[in-house]
């Protein structure tokens, strides 16, 4: 079963090209990489698709403070009514990407008399990439 239909989403070939799109791309994305890296498209049916994909749990968002979101793929099995996300995310503070990196055991926080329905942990530094580089 292809992903779109695990998700529930009928397969245009629009929303396929969005997909592909993610996938080629190993870190989280911007809009403006997205617009980029479509050969032809539609800003209404492009804002659209990238609002379902989230609501269907096929991507999400990432907003750091003061940038512009960027995107990625849910690797675990997200749902439409919740992102269940076991991974943190990392901003390079040399290339600038943003990804998300699996983690062993993910913190759980407690507060009381709150509910917490989401849980995201930011971190920034260097990545593996630029670590490697400076060698
Ligand atoms: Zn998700
Ligand atoms: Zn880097
Ligand atoms: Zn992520």
């Amino acid at each position: 079963m292809t992903l779109l239909k695990e998700k529930k989403l009928s397969e245009t070939p629009f929303r396929k090209e969005v997909l592909e799109l993610f996938r080629s791309y190993s870190n989280a994305i911007p809009m403006a990489v997205i617009e980029k890296g479509l050969k032809t498209y539609n800003r209404i049916t492009l804002y659209r698709t990238i609002k379902i994909f989230l609501e269907k749990g096929v991507i999400h968002e990432i907003a750091m403070s003061g940038e512009p979101s960027n995107y990625a793929l849910c690797k675990e099995s997200c749902s439409s009514v919740l992102h269940h996300h076991q991974h943190v995310h990392f901003k390079c503070r040399l290339c600038e990407t943003v990804s998300c990196v699996e983690i062993k055991e993910f913190p759980t926080v407690s507060l009381p008399n709150h509910q917490i329905e989401q849980l995201e942990i930011q971190v920034s530094g260097v990545c593996s990439g630029c670590l490697e580089k400076d060698v």
